[in-house]
């Protein structure tokens, strides 16, 4: 029997694997291979909150594949020259794997197709990770949409409700003698001396594939009822958290979409289902964006933004920014949710971008760039979208004069105090009517939680005024 190569990637999954099944369809032992080359992806190679997911997401399909019988090769280098060093080693006639969308990969994956076919091998590359590849959708005009609703009402007719294919339950088993290295040497985990920031992370995920089903068997059954009104709330298991398992493949969104649209739902849950199928056509339209705009994980969707003047970013803040302590409790307890756990609720994603833009008024790169760092679901495509949205600078983004108040937002989305409490644990004995702003009640601060900082790093009524002014200043007015 030939053989075909299986370039594994972020399709992490065994189950509606387009590039695994093209193989099997064609006659083909198929050999999984995983390429670690993180400079390829320059200069967004994988945080390290994503390369710790990684590690054990291989590990993952490592053991899926070994319970069929076969086994993950893994090489490090540079991918076209480990490609043809396996097509040698094994006679490989075809290479398969599917696309990825981010500026670097599509060029990578470009000269490695040439390159490759012009030898005579058959490389295919297949759709995995997206319900609406970027080309396949268009305006009236025939131009990238740019703007949420009509994307998305176009996009929304092609969902479908069957079932994509599942991985047969015995693989071929890889020449004995074709070597790689061990997961653990790619050195993806945190190692000595540095600490093992990400041990609290596994008690609240299980990468791989597995995980990835369990986490969507969850929400089905639980918070997909009532979704809509309760995923503002970050107290609550209200949303799927599946972003870290779709950013890496471990689940397909036809695959989520087909359990969503093959269930049937209550009346009353409608709108629960909608409201969820359109945040993953989110995820879509953010790929879309970057894919007809590649640029804009760097710079300004909105090129009236390039004369607005950015405050310098004085360091100190930052870090207490970074670490959660500006002395805005909802502010804070995000940015502790995200170091503890590798994921942040999306509202108060939303907070702290705000607080960052437009309170500090720093560039919304220095937000991005942590989060790629520190979020399990880095995502090219939703990070730079999200923050972009935020900061007022995207296609169909929030307007800037749109400022997030952090203490209206805690009052109406953690009223209990909760989320502030659960990631604050030093504010845990504030009463509740302190807890969205404590600086305006500084002597229960003082006795209750001193070591809490006693008010926020910038005023945030100047602040805002001071970026609204900005905003409307002669020279920036976008
Ligand atoms: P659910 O509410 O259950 O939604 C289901 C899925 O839809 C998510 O898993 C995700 O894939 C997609 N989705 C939901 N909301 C959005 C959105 N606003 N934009 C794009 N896709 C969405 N998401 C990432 O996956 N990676 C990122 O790096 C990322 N960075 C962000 C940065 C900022 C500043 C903001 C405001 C948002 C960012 N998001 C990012 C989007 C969103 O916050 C997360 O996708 C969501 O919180 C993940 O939680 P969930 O899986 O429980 O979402």
């Amino acid at each position: 029997m030939s053989h075909a190569l299986i370039w594994f990637r972020r399709d992490l999954r065994l189950d509606d694997n387009p590039a695994l099944e093209a193989a099997l369809r064609a006659g083909h032992a198929p050999i999984p291979v995983y390429i670690h080359a993180p400079d390829e992806e320059a200069p967004w190679a994988p945080g390290a909150a994503t390369n710790a997911w990684l590690h054990r997401s291989l590990q993952a399909l490592d053991a899926d594949l070994r319970a069929r019988g076969s086994r993950l090769i893994v090489r490090r280098g540079d991918s076209l020259s480990e490609l043809e060093k396996l097509i040698a080693e094994t006679r490989a006639e075809a290479l398969h794997w599917n696309r990825l969308y981010e500026p670097a990969s599509i060029a990578r994956d470009t000269r490695i197709k040439q390159g490759l076919k012009s030898r005579g091998l058959t490389v295919e590359s297949h759709n995995a990770a997206l319900l609406v590849e970027p080309w396949t959708v268009q305006t009236g005009s025939g131009d990238p949409y740019r703007v949420f609703t009509p994307f998305w009402k176009n996009a929304r007719t092609r969902l479908v409700a069957a079932a994509p294919p599942t991985a047969p339950a015995r693989l071929p088993e890889p020449p004995v003698l074709l070597a790689g290295l061990g997961i653990e040497d790619l050195k993806l985990e945190p190692a000595p001396p540095e600490p093992r920031w990400d041990a609290g992370f596994w008690q609240h995920w299980q990468p791989g594939e597995a995980g990835a089903r369990e986490m969507l068997d969850a929400f089905l059954d639980g918070a997909a009822h009532g979704y809509k009104e309760q995923r503002n709330y970050p107290d609550r298991i209200a949303t799927s958290k599946l972003s870290p398992h779709l950013h890496f493949g471990e689940i397909s969104p036809r695959q989520v979409v087909a359990r969503v649209l093959g269930q049937v739902w209550p009346a009353a849950v409608q709108g629960d289902i909608d409201h969820f199928l359109s945040e993953l056509g989110w995820r879509e339209f953010s790929h879309h964006l970057l894919f007809h705009l590649p640029h804009t994980a760097q710079e300004n969707l909105n090129p009236k933004f390039s004369e607005f003047r950015w405050a310098k970013p004085d360091p100190a803040h930052l870090a207490a920014w970074q670490r959660g302590r500006t002395g805005v409790p909802i502010v804070d307890a995000g940015m502790r949710e995200l170091w503890h756990t590798g994921w942040m609720h999306n509202r108060v994603r939303m907070v702290v971008a705000s607080f960052l833009t437009k309170n500090l008024r720093y560039h919304w790169k220095h937000g991005a760039d942590w989060f790629w760092d520190t979020l399990v679901d880095a995502d090219l495509a939703n990070n730079t979208q999200g923050w972009q949205w935020t900061a007022g600078t995207g296609a169909d983004a929030a307007p800037y004069f749109r400022i997030f108040s952090p203490i209206a937002q805690a009052q109406k989305f953690d009223p209990a105090g909760k989320y502030i409490r659960r990631w604050l644990p030093e504010l845990a004995t504030l009463p509740e009517s302190a807890l969205a702003a404590p600086w305006e009640q500084p002597d229960l601060v003082r006795r209750l939680a001193p070591g809490y900082p006693s008010r926020p790093i910038v005023d945030l009524k100047a602040s805002r005024e001071a970026a609204l002014a900005a905003y409307s200043g002669p020279k920036s007015k976008p």
